[in-house]
């Protein structure tokens, strides 16, 4: 749908954890009354109908994913299944409930539960600033398959974590982001795709006092994944009061602990490369 100058400058000006929301609500409001264009009177008009109803509209929980599905060539590991699947875990928690009981005053966005899904490393949805974020993960490995020393594989790592020695591509892990582009551009099979599936950052938030999410050892299933959310949902609910976020009851001793669990159960890090 198309939009004036002074409409889109108007939509930059809201902030940003509901810029996303207001956008596609004064579409799919535009669309329902058939004007084929937005203008400054659509979006004040939706904006100001938003705010009314922000507190109706709150669920507990935020999930959101990147555009990968939408045909994103950078996809590492494709998490629609498990996008669903978190989906399902949340609305059964009912994070609303929880929050009702603990927060004085009305609930607003910033109380609800943030959790996002990025399809590969460059992390278009921001996992590193959510309570929970998760990268898709492609970890390459080196198969028998004689090397042709075209020096594809180097050329493509943005983090130079892959080179040549004797003849030999040799990856260093430390490096690696398993973004998997390694693999595409290898003509002779000496690198596949080892380990697929998830990295799990913990803990990150924006406002007064922003934090990074860290990110646990190791590449999940998504099995391993919806227990660590689980996990991570009934740690919420034991400790955090009057709406504290995630982010502030996730001391950096409890992600230590939380680490050490995954380094020490078999499976749970199938693949564990890091840590
Ligand atoms: S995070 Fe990766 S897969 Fe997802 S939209 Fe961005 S570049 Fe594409
Ligand atoms: S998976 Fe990505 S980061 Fe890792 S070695 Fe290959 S290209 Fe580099
Ligand atoms: S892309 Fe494949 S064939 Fe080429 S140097 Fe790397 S491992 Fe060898």
């Amino acid at each position: 749908m198309k939009w004036t100058a002074e409409a889109e400058g108007a939509i930059k000006k809201i902030p940003f954890f509901v810029r996303k929301r207001v956008r596609s609500r004064v579409e799919k409001e535009a669309e329902g009354e058939g004007k084929p264009l937005i203008t400054l009177a659509e979006v004040k008009a939706t904006q100001a109908r938003f705010l009314s109803r922000m507190e109706t509209d709150i669920k507990g929980y935020q999930i959101e994913t990147c555009f990968g599905a939408s045909g994103c060539p950078n996809r590492a590991h494709a998490g629609d299944g498990l996008m669903q699947k978190l989906e399902a875990l949340l609305a059964e928690e009912n994070l609303l409930e929880f929050l009702k009981k603990e927060v004085k005053g009305p609930l607003k966005y910033h109380h609800e539960f943030r959790i996002t899904l990025a399809d590969c490393p460059n992390a278009c949805s921001q996992p590193q600033i959510k309570d929970i974020g998760i990268i898709g993960a492609c970890v390459p490995k080196i198969t028998q398959n004689p090397c042709s020393q075209c020096e594809a594989c180097a050329n493509a790592c943005r983090e130079q974590a892959i080179c040549l020695d004797a003849g030999l591509p040799v990856i260093q892990l430390e490096r690696c982001l398993s973004c998997g582009k390694c693999i595409e551009v290898c003509p002779t099979g000496t690198l596949e795709a080892g380990t697929r599936g998830y990295r799990v950052l913990l803990g990150g938030k924006l406002g007064r006092h922003p934090r990074l999410a860290r990110e646990l050892p190791g590449i999940f299933s998504e099995e391993a994944v919806l227990s660590i959310v689980k996990n991570c949902l009934s740690f919420y609910r034991l400790h955090s009061k009057g709406g504290e976020r995630f982010a502030e009851i996730f001391t950096d001793k409890v992600f230590e602990e939380t680490a050490a669990t995954c380094r020490l159960i078999e499976g749970i890090g199938d693949g564990c490369k890091k840590g």
